[in-house]
Order: C-alpha cells, then structure tokens, then sequence
C-alpha cells in the first residue's frame, strides 16, 4: 500500500484529496502546516508528498528544498500544488526539486493520474502492475493487454484511456476528466476526440460477441463497468 502525504492548508481540499486516494488503496496522511510536515517527514518516509506551495509555518518551496537536502528524502517524489498566475511562472523558472506540479483548481482524477504514473516510474514495487478486470488483463509494465489469453493491439492513447477506466471501476468520468486524466492538462483537444477513441478502444477489445467492458452514461461520460468481471464469468 503505497504511503502518501498531503502537505495543505486547505482543509476542504485534503478532505477530498484523502477521501479519493484512500478509496483508491493509499495509506494517507495529512499535515496542515508547513513545519509539522518537516518532523513528520523525519520520523517517518513516506512514497511521494504532495506539498502545497503557500503553507503556514514554513512554505512548500523550502520544505521542498529541505527534503531534497536531507539523504533520507532526497529521492522522494513531490508533486507541488499551485495557485494559477504568479506561482505557475516561478515554479516553472525555478529549480524545486519537485517531480511534478499541478496547478489549482485541478480535477481530482488528473492529480490521482499524476500520483499513479509518478509511483510506478519511482516505486514500481509498491504499484501493483497488472490491472485485471474478468476476461480482461492490463500489464502496466509492458503495456500489454489481453483478452481471454489473447494479446490486443491497442495505440497508446486506447491503451491509456483503458488504463484510467480499470483504475476506478465503476465510476463515471465525463469527458473533461477523461481528457485531463488521460491527455494531460496541456493538451486542448476537443471532447469528441474522447467519444472517437473510445470507438476505436471498443472495436479492438469487443471482438466478436465479447462482452463491452465500457459504459457510456449519456450526458455524464463513460465507465468500466464495476458488472463486468461477474458477467463474463
Ligand atoms: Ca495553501
């Protein structure tokens, strides 16, 4: 179970946060200040640190520097929360030290993305790598999918945005969570490109009379049907 620290003063904002990453399997901890974070980080490592810029106590870019300073921190990974304008120019000027940042207001599912894809780069064993869902297998490692035993070829975006829905069965995103989660937030595509991909996501893994895995809830977005795995037993 991976470890996660919120370092945020916002308290609506690590009540979310909290709520998403442990329903998602995360062991999470939250810290509101600044300097409190820096104890709890020298008693304990955990996996990544979110870590909010403007914090009380001590700012986020010198905790940041602080934990890249020390041995025992100096490879954790860190994603930076920022407010849009001023920040986003300082933090992209600046050498943090953080791995990632996201800018404020972000979607959830974007930063859970974020989260996932920093873990598996630095800490593959902690990230379980297959995701598999009834007749359907997703290796992360090689990027493999398979169905009923046999390999389907998918493009990296299909692959990708088969990946985000297994990791949240069940749950509906619409369009923009799709796009932000699965493109990244600095891509402006239009939200048809979504409905074009998973059209080509369908026809590869529905062959024949398989079973859809995907579900389309009209004026919301799509799914990976939390059924299927009962389904196609
Ligand atoms: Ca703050």
């Amino acid at each position: 179970m991976p470890k996660v620290l919120i370092v945020e003063d916002e308290e609506p904002l690590t009540l979310l946060l909290r709520y998403n990453l442990e329903a998602e399997g995360y062991d999470v901890d939250v810290c509101m200040r600044g300097d409190e974070a820096e104890i709890r980080l020298r008693e304990s490592v955990p996996d990544l640190l979110v870590l909010d810029w403007m914090l009380p106590g001590l700012s986020g870019i010198e905790l940041c520097r602080r934990v890249r300073n020390w041995p025992q921190t100096e490879k954790l990974p860190i994603i930076m929360l920022t407010a849009r304008g001023e920040e986003t120019e300082r933090i992209r000027g600046l050498s943090t030290g953080a791995d990632d940042y996201v800018v404020k207001p972000f979607s959830v599912p974007e930063l859970m993305a974020r989260i996932g894809a920093i873990l598996r780069r630095s800490k593959p064993a902690v990230v379980s790598s297959m995701l598999t869902a009834g007749d359907i297998e997703l290796d992360r490692t090689t990027h493999r999918v398979r169905r009923m035993g046999r390999e389907i070829h998918l493009g990296p975006t299909e692959f990708r945005l088969l990946e985000f829905l297994m990791q949240s069965p069940g749950r509906v995103f619409s369009r923009e969570q799709l796009l932000d989660g699965v493109w990244g937030h600095d891509v402006y595509v239009d939200e048809r490109t979504v409905d074009v991909h998973i059209g080509r996501l369908r026809k590869a893994i529905n062959r024949g009379k398989a079973r859809d895995p995907i579900r389309t809830v009209r004026g919301a977005g799509y799914a990976f049907n939390d059924q299927f795995a009962d389904l196609v037993k």
